[in-house]
């Protein structure tokens, strides 16, 4: 009589269950999905977090002129020379000659997306963008000329007299070896 008994409950227990087991399926099954078909829909889902960094930019104005005023700020605070910046000197109709950014250089294979380099800029001429489908099958192709669109005219330049240093000169990659015990061994031998 008692395994009949236990027959039933453990029944019922697996019938409570398993009605159990649906809710939460049936409820998963109502809720909004929130897996996202990649590649097949990159255009109709936002597939990366907004403020995730991916890689630098340059921020351009709407007729293509770009804020840099290659003040070299950026280049200076990037703690590994990934920016590399270089400039020219023109002729202004005035007849005066200034300094401007001839090539801004980044490295995004050396990036360590600390992003001390936009923080830093005075003029809010560089941003990081989300996109992160910046696969490349050399490493060449992971350094980027930011300003690659024409010059314009009324492109911004440095005050007169403000520095623009070059890039630290890296680090030394290893620290000299310290002697072996068997040498030191040898030194006091002798
Ligand atoms: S700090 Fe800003 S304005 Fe100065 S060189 Fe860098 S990007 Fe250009
Ligand atoms: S995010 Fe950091 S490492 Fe990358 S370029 Fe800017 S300062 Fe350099």
């Amino acid at each position: 009589m008692g395994s009949v008994k236990d027959y039933f409950s453990s029944l019922g227990t697996g019938i409570s269950s398993l009605v159990k087991g649906m809710g939460v399926t049936g409820k998963e099954f109502l809720t909004k999905k929130v897996t996202e078909e990649y590649p097949d829909h990159r255009k109709e889902f936002e597939y990366a977090a907004p403020r995730f960094r991916a890689k630098l930019q340059f921020i351009y104005e709407a007729d293509g002129r770009n804020r840099c005023t290659a003040c070299g700020t950026c280049q200076r605070n990037c703690p590994n020379g990934t920016i590399s910046i270089t400039t020219k000197m023109v002729d202004m109709p005035d007849g005066k000659k200034k300094r401007k950014l001839d090539s801004y250089l980044y490295d995004l294979g050396s990036c360590t997306f600390c992003e001390l380099c936009v923080t830093t800029c005075p003029f809010d001429a560089i941003e990081f963008t989300n996109d992160f489908e910046q696969a490349v099958f050399t490493r060449e192709k992971l350094v980027q000329k930011l300003n690659y669109l024409p010059e314009q005219p009324n492109d911004p330049a440095p005050k007169p007299g403000t520095p623009v240093k070059p890039a630290a000169a890296p680090a030394p990659k290893a620290a000299p070896a310290a002697p072996k015990a068997d040498d030191s061994e040898n030194k006091k031998e002798n």
